[in-house]
């Protein structure tokens, strides 16, 4: 490669042998005359907060001065790496990674494309974070094009991008290979929905149509646009996920998510979800959240706002850009895990909601979200979940207390305005940022649903928007507390729920369950044997344990409410008219 004119740190990307899932990177360091330098990569990546050690897919370092000389490397972390510079004006390293984790945070590499991270993939200079880092990939035959919000390097070629600092660089996920770019434009601002695998499955077209008005109804919000492209790459690759940037994401689903009414409006979710984080957490930060220390836990409380909001407004901004109905938002007739309802659902059935404030749920991020074992359930609660809850009832609050006049939107827009520039809130300021556009008090507010493990009141919020909650067949059904997998044909215990009958009488997780009352319960049947019984019922479980048999007597009880909430029959026109400014929300 070329010698570089500034002092750049350049990188060339290729893909020698992409079936075999390596990209192989040379990266040129400026030494600045010193006599050995030292270059490190991250441990974890800006969004998905758990340590994930990156550089264990690396191999196969190698550094020369630019003629080719080898330079002493040694490595002094895990992730750290000191250069002998010799003398060097310029040193090269080069190494490969092993590209084969498909998720939104990782690299994959393979014949048809490439996703690369820019934590998993570029090595840097711990003391080069805010110099201009150039990067150049060479693709292999018959690939055409790469994606990525970074911007084209000046005088650069195809596939030569310029991050002004590491940051950008971190925060720019590149795809490259033959996707299907969709463009649209907003305020004359482009936008593009990439799809890789969209084949003639997944409906390009729609996807792009819908989006538009997803991003129209935030520039409605929010005022403007705060970048000069907007990149959704779309990774149609049967995964889960999304990682949001400052101005693309990286999102993962199904290339049958357009094929059916709910797992499409869950992709809409899943998008407006990711492109709202343009501002909440990208721009509008817990003061936690930057500048990056990438080689430490980055620990906050405030995760539910930087996500928990912004899984509150997900849904909400696709029912304001039109695109479900009123009750599909609600999740009326199907409470499924993005409507309102589903979220309640998930929140009132978990018995961690009495056990972790959802601020100490952000704090423990790093050791509990995000390593779930069995007994999730039990002992946390989501910051996703509750801090959506927590956001739909402040909102409600606002409203009431302002007669109407203000909302949660109000205070986004005053939060964005204060901060969101190099530093972040804390959230003694978000608080206070609240209580002025309430006109009131709100601590009692936060400490009850924010920083204690209580049950949320809802009354507030229903009384304000005229709702109710259905009325539940599920309570005549009986249950053991627990959930089930069938592995090898056999009926295991995956989950059991505190205080459930299972809990209290002793069965345990991966615990065979053999038979009910001496009768055979085939793996498919559980369900259905369980209809033949009443909640209060005793029954004796067949089960086997490290190949033991024994038998656990038990009483059942009742299935777990299911939250639908619904518009009230009898909802007066004043609340019809507040439910129409919430799920209708005009132009600011
Ligand atoms: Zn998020």
């Amino acid at each position: 490669m070329s010698l570089p004119a500034t002092d750049s740190i350049i990188y060339l990307v290729r893909f020698p042998a992409p079936q075999t899932h390596y990209a192989e990177v040379e990266a040129v360091f400026p030494t600045a005359g010193q006599a050995s330098i030292e270059v490190f990569m991250p441990v974890w990546t800006p969004g998905s907060y758990l340590v994930r050690e990156f550089s264990r897919h690396l191999e196969r370092f190698d550094a020369t001065d630019a003629d080719g000389r080898p330079l002493a490397l040694t490595a002094t972390r895990k992730n750290r790496w000191q250069i002998e510079t010799a003398g060097a004006e310029r040193v090269h390293l080069r190494y490969r990674i092993y590209c084969r984790e498909m998720s939104v945070r990782t690299n994959w590499v393979d014949e048809s494309f490439a996703l690369l991270n820019g934590a998993p993939t570029f090595i840097t200079l711990l003391e080069g974070l805010q110099k201009p880092h150039e990067v150049r990939l060479e693709l292999p035959e018959g690939w055409t094009t790469t994606m990525t919000g970074l911007d084209a390097a000046v005088g650069g070629g195809a596939h030569h991008y310029l991050a002004p600092d590491y940051d950008t660089l971190v925060d720019s996920p590149i795809l490259s290979g033959n996707p299907a770019v969709h463009r649209f434009d907003v305020d004359g601002i482009p936008h593009f929905l990439v799809n890789e695998g969209e084949g003639s499955i997944f409906d390009g077209p729609r996807a792009a149509t819908d989006l538009e008005k997803i991003v129209q109804r935030y520039r409605g919000f929010l005022g403007s646009l705060p970048y000069s492209k907007y990149v959704f790459l779309n990774l149609l690759t049967e995964a889960r996920g999304g990682l949001e940037h400052r101005n693309s994401v990286c999102m993962m689903a199904s290339r049958w998510a357009a094929s059916t009414r709910k797992s499409y409006v869950e992709w809409l979710d899943l998008a407006s979800h990711e492109f709202f984080h343009v501002w909440n957490v990208k721009r509008l930060r817990p003061a936690e959240l930057g500048p990056f220390d990438y080689e430490n836990e980055n620990y906050t409380r405030s995760l539910w706002i930087a996500e928990g909001f912004t899984d509150y407004y997900s849904l909400l901004m696709v029912r304001r850009a039109g695109l479900v109905s009123e009750a599909e938002y609600l999740g009326t007739e199907d409470p499924t895990s993005h409507t309102l309802s589903g979220k309640i659902n998930e929140v009132q059935t978990a018995p961690g909601r009495l056990e972790q404030p959802v601020a100490t749920a952000s704090f423990d991020a790093w050791i509990k979200f995000y390593r779930p074992n069995e007994n999730r359930d039990n002992a946390t609660i989501s910051y996703y979940t509750k801090g959506a809850l927590v956001g739909w009832l402040l909102d409600a609050r606002i409203r009431r207390l302002t007669g109407g006049a203000k909302s949660l939107d109000d205070l986004i827009r005053l939060a964005c305005a204060r901060w969101s520039g190099e530093r972040g809130y804390t959230f003694e300021e978000f608080r206070s940022a609240a209580e002025e556009v309430a006109g009131a008090a709100l601590d009692d507010f936060f400490r009850h649903t924010v920083f204690a493990a209580e049950e949320l009141d809802y009354a507030e919020a229903l009384d304000w928007f005229g709702l109710q909650f259905r009325a539940n067949p599920e309570s005549e059904k009986a249950t053991l507390g627990i959930e089930t997998k069938v592995d090898d044909g056999r009926l295991l215990v995956k989950a059991i729920l505190r205080t459930s009958p299972a809990w209290m009488s002793g069965l345990n997780v991966d615990d065979e369950i053999i038979a009910i009352d001496d009768y055979r319960v085939h793996a498919n049947q559980l369900t259905k044997r369980l209809e033949n019984y009443h909640p209060g019922d005793r029954v004796t479980v067949l089960a086997a344990r490290r190949d033991a048999l024994l038998r656990i007597n038990l009483t059942l009880s009742a299935e777990r409410n299911k939250w639908s909430l619904e518009v009230s029959a009898s909802a007066t026109p004043e609340q019809r008219t507040h439910l129409r400014a919430w799920l209708s929300a005009p132009r600011p």
